[in-house]
């Protein structure tokens, strides 16, 4: 094992590392192009008896895990969305990470409940919240759609469903069919049964469509369902639709549903004025969730959960055995009843690092550069006569095709482009990934990396014609 003088001396070498790695990440291969198992069989299968060199395990590192990364902070990577980082995040997760403190309650880290609340409050004011939402940090999107899901079960249920288990409450929830899979995988973890997971149709922008909405809510009444919870997307992992809020909130307060707003990739575009539209209608939504671990600069994990009913959030998951009993309760924050987990990392520090250290004016440059760099990719692709636009881009993600003219017949078309996609992701040199829309073999281009600019941009959609032409 390493004493102290060792580990001072390993951790600068790592931060040189680090920091020449952040350098030079957009030269390495961005898609991993490892094989399966090619990592598992270089690592023996049983763990060493004895110590080994830190230095040893690092030349390892370098020799058999890089290899098989795919390099998510590289200004090459265009898949999915991002998971974004910034030098700022990457500091401060150090010093969670030495710490290691377990941020359970007020008491098990004043700081951390106290930072956590006040870096909630600068989130909900920066992205446009009203000022009675409270928040709270999740590890994931997922976690916090869950825990919307099962206040909405608890507070509908008179908080019985928690003591007694299910009594023939036939609940459904209803989202649209564009919606990401973590709101079905929540449905059934809530034991609602993924059958009254009603998905309604979409309209031809792929946001819900609020007549089909409030059709299927009426109907479900009339069979003697109980409609409980909408999810409502503020942009779709597909296309970044925008579903209505302002009329979807009309039929849940109408009906007296659960309103839970799933902005997971998209809310971080809410600190620009320019796109506060997509929350039109937010006084009227129970809770909201957003990612800064996607699009704002925090490296994962930090998912931002707002509710409007804090005490609805807090009497679903609070337990109290004698172990975990202080004197302060109901004067501080114990976080450990605001979700799932009991145990959490102190996420709010790097959080707190980053808004402090772009400011949010920095924050707001970022973002807009990169809406502003996919609007001219949209318009390079809309200009080029073999290429096409599938859906008018929302913010940074534009959704397209290759589509020569010579070519009508759609499978054909849906094979190119995948083969299209599988060439250009291969030669490392940009990532991308795709998605099917109205049938379409779409490929999906995201431009949210921390440090991609236009020239990023510019090689990568060279390096598509270039090999579009080779295809045909
Ligand atoms: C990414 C994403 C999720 C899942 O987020 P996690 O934090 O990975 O659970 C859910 N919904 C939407 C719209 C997303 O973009």
């Amino acid at each position: 094992m390493i004493n102290s003088n060792q580990f001072r001396h390993n951790a600068h070498q790592f931060v040189d590392w680090m920091a020449d790695y952040l350098e030079q990440v957009e030269n390495l291969p961005v898609k991993s192009l490892a094989k399966p198992g090619e990592i598992f069989e270089q690592i023996p299968g049983n763990p060493p008896a004895e110590t080994e060199k830190i230095e040893d395990i690092f030349e390892d590192f370098k020799k058999m895990i890089l290899p098989g990364m795919t390099h998510w902070q590289s200004p090459n990577f265009f898949a999915y969305f991002p998971a974004n980082s910034s030098y700022p995040s990457v500091l401060a997760e150090m010093l969670t990470a030495t710490m290691g403190a377990q941020c359970m309650i007020w008491a098990t880290s004043p700081a951390a409940a106290e930072l956590e609340e006040k870096t909630m409050n600068w989130l909900r004011s920066m992205i446009g919240l009203p000022q009675y939402f409270t928040g709270v940090i999740q590890d994931t999107a997922s976690t916090a759609t869950l825990t919307a899901l099962l206040t909405a079960r608890e507070r509908a249920s008179n908080f019985e469903i928690n003591n007694k288990g299910f009594q023939n409450q036939k609940f459904r929830i209803y989202c649209s069919s564009e919606t990401h899979s973590s709101i079905e995988k929540g449905v059934k973890i809530a034991g609602f049964g993924k059958e009254n997971l009603v998905k309604v149709d979409v309209d031809e922008f792929y946001r819900l469509d609020t007549d089909k909405l409030e059709m299927a809510i009426q109907e479900d009444i009339q069979k003697g369902f109980n409609p409980l919870c909408v999810i409502a997307t503020l942009g779709t992992t597909g296309s970044t639709a925008i579903d209505p809020i302002k009329e979807i909130a009309e039929i849940t307060l109408k009906y007296k549903i659960w309103l839970h707003v799933d902005a997971a990739f998209a809310g971080s575009a809410l600190i620009l004025d320019e796109y506060r539209w997509m929350i039109n209608g937010v006084e009227a939504v129970d809770s909201f969730v957003f990612n800064p671990h996607k699009w704002m600069f925090t490296n994962f994990d930090l998912s931002a959960y707002f509710v409007i009913d804090k005490e609805a959030l807090i009497k679903t998951f609070s337990i109290n055995p004698e172990y975990l009993k202080t004197n302060n309760e109901g004067a501080v924050n114990d976080y450990r009843d605001w979700g799932v987990p009991l145990g959490r990392r102190f996420r709010a520090l790097k959080l707190w690092f980053v808004i402090r250290n772009f400011g949010t004016n920095g924050l707001k440059a970022k973002i807009r550069d990169h809406i502003h760099f996919a609007s001219w990719l949209e318009k390079e692709i809309d200009k080029h006569p073999n290429f096409e636009i599938i859906t008018p881009r929302t913010l940074n993600l534009v959704c397209f095709r290759y589509k020569p003219a010579n070519i009508k017949d759609e499978n054909l078309l849906n094979e190119l482009n995948q083969l299209l996609l599988y060439r250009v992701n291969e030669t490392g040199k940009v990532y991308m990934s795709h998605t099917k829309l109205s049938e379409k073999f779409t490929l999906r281009m995201v431009i949210g990396q921390t440090n991609v600019t236009e020239q990023h941009v510019n090689n990568a959609w060279k390096l598509i014609q270039q090999f579009a032409e080779e295809l045909s």
